[in-house]
């Protein structure tokens, strides 16, 4: 049997000798073969040269060069598409998602569980902001989408190769990983851990690669933001056919009508509001289809050395 641990490294130089020599450490004395793929993401730093250190005197370890950044879900479907284990499993490089749970994801798989999720629980968040956009975010996605988001759902899991010959067979380009995993079924489960910080560096999530994140997360598996602009739109043009009556009336019944300014202003203002932000979500719509047909591929390959 044979363990792919697959990691996406966005500038990660610092962190890849810790992570390479906690994951050895678990896997040394198991009785497992197994790969680590290192997923360097367009770094601009020296995680390419530090990886390939490794692969010098270790031949478990891969690596797979982007020609730029392509971003961590590009990252870990790359990690997919070039893994030949029995189960995979993904993790992060900055050794927030502990290494020591990689026993206890393989447990669970051996139990015959065919993806195993992890879910994070927040002790050690200092950062206030991503604590609670995360905590809405997942909220909101509860409230709007068919697919149920665990709170705290991390890119830290264990696949079997049969989830993963599904995974690699998917075309779509901007893929959700987080919610397709439950759309795909098979048989899952998940346990906890308590999140470390980072070891070196700072985060690699932006506040727009977060926004850019949430939005394709939603839009991906959710029509409902479509929905409700229109029957908004259906709402609020009821309301101003009811206004467009009044006004009439009052124009034909009362000669005052000057005074009209405050409300014109109002409804002007409400419905070109509405109608911007209902362009905006079908723009974003219409955005991914566009994306979608153009069918690039996810990511550009420079450098594989090991595979
Ligand atoms: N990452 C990546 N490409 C990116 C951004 C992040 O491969 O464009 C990797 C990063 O190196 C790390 C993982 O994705 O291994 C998670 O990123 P990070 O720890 O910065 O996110 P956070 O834990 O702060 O949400
Ligand atoms: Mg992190």
């Amino acid at each position: 049997m044979k363990i792919s641990i697959i990691i996406p490294a966005y500038n990660e130089e610092d962190n890849i000798n810790q992570i390479y020599a906690e994951i050895e450490n678990v896997l040394k004395d198991s009785n497992y073969f197994y790969e680590i793929i290192f997923v360097n993401d367009g770094s601009t730093d020296h995680t390419e040269r530090r990886i390939l250190e490794l692969i010098e005197h270790d031949d478990n370890v891969k690596l797979i060069s982007f020609s730029k950044n392509f971003g961590h879900m590009s990252a870990l479907i790359a990690g997919y598409n070039h893994c030949n284990g029995d189960a995979a499993i993904t993790m992060d490089c900055d050794l927030q998602h502990p290494p020591e749970l990689i026993k206890d994801l393989i447990k669970k798989w051996k139990e015959g569980f065919e993806i195993v999720n992890t879910l994070r629980i927040d002790k050690n968040q200092k950062n206030i902001f991503k604590k609670y956009t995360s905590y809405y975010y997942y909220k909101l996605f509860e409230l709007i989408s068919d697919v149920p988001l665990e709170k705290g759902s991390a890119d830290y899991r264990l696949i079997d190769k049969k989830v993963l010959k599904e995974i690699n067979e998917l075309k779509e380009h901007e893929l959700f990983l987080r919610g397709i995993f439950y759309w795909l079924g098979f048989k899952k489960t998940s346990i906890s851990y308590i999140a470390n910080n980072r070891y070196s560096g700072k985060t690699k999530y932006s506040l727009k690669k977060m926004i850019h994140f949430a939005l394709n997360g939603i839009t991906s598996f959710s029509t409902v933001p479509l929905k409700i602009v229109a029957t908004l739109g259906f709402w609020v043009s009821c309301l101003a056919f009811v206004y467009l009556g009044y006004t009439l009336y009052s124009y034909l019944f009362f000669q005052d009508v000057i005074s009209g300014w405050t409300s014109l202003m109002i409804s002007i203002l409400f419905l070109g509001g509405i109608q911007l932000i209902s362009i905006g979500v079908l723009g974003e719509y219409i955005g991914k289809i566009f994306i979608e047909s153009k069918s690039r591929p996810r990511y550009i390959v420079r450098l594989k050395k090991g595979i």
